[in-house]
């Protein structure tokens, strides 16, 4: 291609890309959903909350189904003035092989959840996990999409977690979905820090 042409075809691109970003016009709390068997929807959902806290918002994050406490993000974010960090699983199904205690947990850890969808200070909740409690049918998932719903206007919500409902996805305005291509586990590499916890 001369570079004419080349020319000619970035400033087309260019006033596509700028047309769309003229018609982007709204401000609203986004639900974001982040699914699927790749690495990287808890990681995405946690560089979100830097993100924000760069801008001196405030974060309320919900882990549902959490086996460890030494994680980086929980060492770091877990520590700023800023967020509100609730570990509220502990483990689930394979760890304590007791539905009624899991139950039990997820219903309590909703209910934290439900008090950060009603209080406007924070700018961005992210619920980690959460759809392994709706597949299991632990919370009432007409009672976690009403209180979703009902969140103030201007927060964000990211929801993470593999095989997210068709319901979640359609009450979402982003959802990515991650593609396991390859994972260093199944090659024998174990969990390395920074990365994967
Ligand atoms: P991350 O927290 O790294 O963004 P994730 O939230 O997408 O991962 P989870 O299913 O929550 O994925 O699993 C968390 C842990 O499991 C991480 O240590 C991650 O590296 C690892 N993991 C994620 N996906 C896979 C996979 N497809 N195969 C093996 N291990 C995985
Ligand atoms: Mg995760």
């Amino acid at each position: 291609m001369s570079d004419t042409a080349h020319q000619q075809q970035m400033a087309r691109k260019k006033a596509v890309v700028d047309a769309a970003i003229a018609r982007a016009d709204q401000d609203k709390g986004v639900l974001l959903v982040l699914t699927g068997n790749g690495k990287g929807k808890s990681s995405s959902a946690f560089g979100m909350v830097a993100r924000t806290l760069g801008y001196g918002k405030k974060v309320g994050v919900a882990q549902f189904l959490k086996s460890r406490r030494d994680t980086g993000e929980e060492l770091f974010l877990g520590n700023q003035p800023d967020v509100d960090w609730q570990v509220l699983g502990d483990g689930f199904t394979w760890d304590t092989q007791n539905r009624e205690a899991d139950i039990a947990s997820a219903q309590r850890g909703w209910q934290v959840a439900q008090g950060f969808l009603r209080d406007a200070s924070l700018h961005l909740v992210v619920l980690d996990e959460l759809t392994y409690l709706l597949n299991y049918g632990y919370l009432d998932a007409a009672r976690v999409y009403a209180d979703i719903k009902a969140r103030p206007a201007m927060q964000h919500v990211v929801i993470t977690g593999r095989a997210a409902p068709q319901a979640l996805l359609d009450l979402a305005d982003t959802v990515s979905e991650i593609q396991d291509v390859k994972h260093a586990f199944r090659a024998g590499v174990r969990a390395q820090a920074g990365i994967d916890l």
